[in-house]
């Protein structure tokens, strides 16, 4: 078989993973939590499993009642009309499966998509398997902020999308209602649709809010907002994610929704629906992060580890340049073996790779475990 992505390598998040595991190192590589989701869903997943009538296939865009309330609490948080569940909304298998659909339903072989990097490492690879071609477009260290005369050069009659991440992954940096507004004006001249992937939309700090392609009415019209109950309930194991887009767009991303999921679990989506009208958790999940970022830096005070500004998502970004001349990938490698804390490189978000020193961590976790990965990494 000729490989289709012949370049691709297995995903950096299974290899880091599998490295810890082997090595027994502390797990800051692959972004999840080590804590569990709220007591009431767990237990309201339980109760659901147990439920007769709710173990076969849900209906293929979500449950209604899910969706109903993912409409209200979009309605709730953002200040915008409700998106409405029957023609706006599409319950999908984590935003991967979104993130995919979106891509099947919008790119034909030869259209440019619009990629700012680093970027998700599954972007560039999905956008090709669709006969895509990426146009990387490079954010601007040490902020990751976007330059947009260079996304405005970028643009050609043959871009199809164009693709933003806010909370970034793997920056944590986050777009502004200013950047919002420059990048519906330039889009304004253009057939471009927009993928906006906001599935850490609940972890903005500093008093900042989370500026959403929602609340922009020009971009709105235009876009597919993807977000993921996984990131916001500490269950990225359950994998349920989902995408508002307008009529004519939803109808698309249903076309392949439906040959390739069809449907997300049913329990799973009972018990989110069950707890997603209380806003308890997503209210308070900012001020629960940046806790744990503040409580991580502090950690790391003193170490040779130099850490970037993280405004947003579960990831801080550092630079090791104190430590070693080692490329990112070795550094990471050897932190892992050597240290016993596992990170993720960040030229894994760069399509060909390009170094520029930088690790990521990841502090979605348990107190306990920053403060013990902290003190092996003040020890390098
Ligand atoms: N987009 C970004 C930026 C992510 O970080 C992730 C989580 N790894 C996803 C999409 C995928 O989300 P899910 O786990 O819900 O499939
Ligand atoms: N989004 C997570 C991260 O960036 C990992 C998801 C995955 O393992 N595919 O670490």
């Amino acid at each position: 078989l000729t490989s289709k992505l012949p370049d691709v390598g297995t995903s950096i998040f299974s290899v880091m993973s599998q490295l810890a595991a082997e090595c027994g190192a502390i797990n800051l590589a692959q972004g999840f939590p080590d804590y569990d989701p709220p007591q009431a869903l767990m237990e309201a997943l339980a109760r659901h499993a147990r439920t007769p009538g709710h173990q076969q296939y849900a209906p293929m865009p979500g449950l209604p009642r899910l969706r109903e309330a993912i409409s209200h609490k979009t309605a709730a948080v953002y200040g915008v009309p409700a998106p409405d569940p029957n023609t706006e909304i599409t319950v999908t298998s984590g935003a991967t499966e979104a993130l995919y659909a979106v891509l099947a339903a919008v790119v034909r072989p030869g259209d440019e998509v619009i990629v700012l990097e680093p970027a998700y490492d599954l972007y560039g690879p999905a956008i090709r398997l669709q006969g895509g071609v990426p146009v990387y477009v490079p954010l601007r260290i040490p902020e990751f902020t976007p330059d947009w005369d260079q996304v405005k050069a970028a643009l050609t009659p043959r871009t199809r999308l164009m693709m933003i991440n806010t909370p970034h992954n793997p920056s944590g940096a986050v777009l502004t209602p200013q950047d919002l507004a420059t990048l519906a004006e330039l889009l304004a001249d253009t057939n471009a649709f927009l993928l906006s992937d906001e599935v850490y939309e609940h972890m903005v700090f500093d008093g900042q809010q989370h500026a959403s392609a929602l609340q922009v009415p020009a971009l709105a019209e235009r876009s597919f907002v993807l977000s993921s109950f996984g990131k916001t309930y500490h269950a990225t194991g359950w994998k349920v994610g989902y995408c508002i887009a307008p009529p004519l767009l939803t109808a698309e991303v249903r076309r392949v929704h439906q040959f390739l999921t069809f449907a997300v679990s049913t329990p799973a989506q009972h018990a989110l629906a069950d707890v997603l009208l209380d806003p308890e958790q997503y209210t308070t999940l900012p001020a629960f992060y940046q806790r744990k970022r503040d409580l991580f830096g502090q950690l790391l005070q003193g170490s040779r580890f130099e850490l970037l500004p993280t405004p947003g998502s579960y990831f801080q970004v550092a630079r090791y340049d104190q430590i070693s001349t080692e490329g990112d990938a070795a550094f990471a490698q050897r932190l892992t073996r050597e240290f016993g804390v596992a990170v993720i490189p960040v030229s894994a978000f760069y399509h060909h790779g390009l170094d520029h020193g930088l690790i990521r961590f990841c502090f979605a976790k348990r107190d306990d475990t920053l403060t013990l990965a902290a003190e092996r990494l003040r020890q390098i």
